[in-house]
């Protein structure tokens, strides 16, 4: 019998999801409902979008499906690791080259680079590519209004962008209804009148703020080698985060604890450029006023983090992705933990031979301790202390050099653990629960005081 598949979100995990459900067969019909307007059709946003990092768990997933890895890395850079420069524009001469690296650059395993909304993008071509209508439709500026888990139908909103924006709400019926949208999740919510259903919803202490450089012709005394993610601090914990772009912009962001108003006190593009000059000078060189003005307007954000008890309902309504755990962007791991979710639904689909009642109920058991650590890994890896980054650097240099020398007696860093394996989230947290926890203690410290 054909089931039919309401995902929610045409997010990365919803529409790889897509993918993976149509190749499985017949037995799927396919609809992806989306709250904003067609990414493929619309102008890009730079407001809305920031680059993000494949790993291998991301990759992992992405190459299952035949052509798609090959698509997502025709849009992509290439980063063999990250150069933390030191603040004050202060550096030290390394091979004739100025840099100053606190901490080993280069990675065995090098991280895809790509914007959010162009992987998405990417993958949505690539999809309707291979599946027509038939089996699979989208319906993009509908927004989820509510899941009726009894009745097993689902409501949706026109949004503003709507062509049809005076038509009345929509509601139809699912089989099967997928959340993949996102950290503040809609159908998630429908979880609130289940059962025992457990959710934990917290602000990170440290919003962001998009940074997009053009392309620049003019000379600069900055090394911005071009296959490494480029990251400044200052003793605020304050941190800006660059990377090259395939048209030779950077674009990136910078990260500021909310208590520090410094960013968002700003009122001018001149005093944009005056903040940048003064805390992150190699930026503040490399960022025009036309830039300063654009940076003004751009909205800071949020990060929320979550942790649920369950990501099943019955044998009907799944959540996924940032729907189910939404992390801190700080280790770079919340779009591959999502492409993840989707290859371990996929796994547990050939395991109970479709069976959605095992397989969602087995998804929670397999997946929460992973999902819980990668929280906790998020929020705790990086300390904001500068006294404490700089031991954190040292760590990673010893661990790295020992690893590479006594593989047998010595374990990956942590940031080769989260970055360049597939080792479980909750076996990472495991090893490192020392550091972690000192850097929990150090952090709400520092961040309470700054
Ligand atoms: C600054 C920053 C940097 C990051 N860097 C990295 C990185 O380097 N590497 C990494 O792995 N991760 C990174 N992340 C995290 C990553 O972006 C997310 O974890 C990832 O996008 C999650 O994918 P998803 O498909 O689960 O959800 P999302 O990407 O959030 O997609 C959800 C989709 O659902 C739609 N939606 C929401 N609500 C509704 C509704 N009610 N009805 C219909 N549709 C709805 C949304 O419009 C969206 O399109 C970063 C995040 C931030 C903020």
């Amino acid at each position: 019998m054909v089931k039919k598949v309401v995902i929610v979100g045409a997010g990365p995990s919803g529409v790889l999801l897509a993918y993976y459900l149509l190749r499985r067969g017949d037995q799927y019909q396919i609809d992806i409902y989306e709250r904003l307007n067609d990414p493929r059709v619309v102008e890009f946003s730079n407001a809305r979008t920031y680059p993000i990092s494949l790993t291998e768990r991301g990759m992992k997933a992405l190459n299952q499906i035949p052509g798609v890895e090959a698509a997502v890395r025709a849009v992509s850079l290439e980063m063999s690791g990250t150069f933390f420069h030191q603040q004050n524009g202060k550096t030290r001469v390394t091979s004739g080259k100025k840099s100053l690296v606190t901490l080993d650059p280069s990675s065995k395993k090098p991280l895809v680079t790509l914007d959010r909304t162009n992987l998405v993008i990417t993958l949505l071509e690539k999809l309707t590519e291979q599946y027509d209508p038939s089996r699979l439709k989208l319906h993009f500026n509908q927004s989820c209004t509510e899941v009726d888990f009894a009745t097993k139908t689902i409501t949706f909103q026109p949004t503003a962008q709507s062509a049809e924006s005076t038509d009345a709400n929509l509601t139809v019926n699912y089989d099967l209804v997928i959340g993949a949208d996102g950290a503040r999740s809609a159908v998630r919510s429908g979880f609130l009148n289940t059962e025992l259903f457990e959710l934990e919803q917290k602000y990170v202490p440290i919003d962001y703020k998009s940074i997009l450089l053009p392309r620049s012709d003019q000379p600069s005394d900055t090394y911005l080698e071009s296959d490494k993610i480029h990251s400044w601090r200052n003793n605020d914990a304050i941190t800006v985060l660059l990377l090259h772009q395939l048209d030779g912009s950077m674009s990136g962001v910078i990260h500021f604890p909310r208590r520090n108003t410094q960013v968002t006190d700003l009122t001018t593009p001149e005093a944009v450029l005056k903040f940048f000059h003064k805390h992150f000078p190699e930026v503040g060189q490399l960022m025009p006023p036309s830039e300063a003005e654009a940076f003004l307007k751009r909205p800071s954000s949020h990060v929320v983090t979550i942790r649920c008890n369950r990501y099943h309902y019955g044998d009907s309504v799944l959540i996924l992705g940032d729907a189910a755990h939404a992390v801190s962007p700080s280790l770079g791991q919340g779009c591959n933990a999502a492409l993840e979710d989707v290859a371990i639904v996929n796994d547990l689909l050939d395991e109970y031979a479709d069976d959605w009642a095992g397989a969602i109920a087995q998804f929670t058991v397999r997946r929460k301790a992973d999902a819980h650590a990668l929280v906790e890994l998020g929020d705790h890896s990086l300390p904001s202390s500068p006294k404490l980054f700089l031991e954190f650097g040292l760590r990673e240099q010893l661990a790295k050099t020992l690893h590479r020398l006594f593989p047998a007696y010595f374990a990956p860093s942590l940031l080769e653990l989260v970055s360049e394996s597939s080792v479980p989230y909750s076996e990472i947290l495991h090893s490192y629960k020392g550091w972690i926890t000192k850097v929990k203690k150090s952090n709400q410290q520092f961040l309470e005081v700054s």
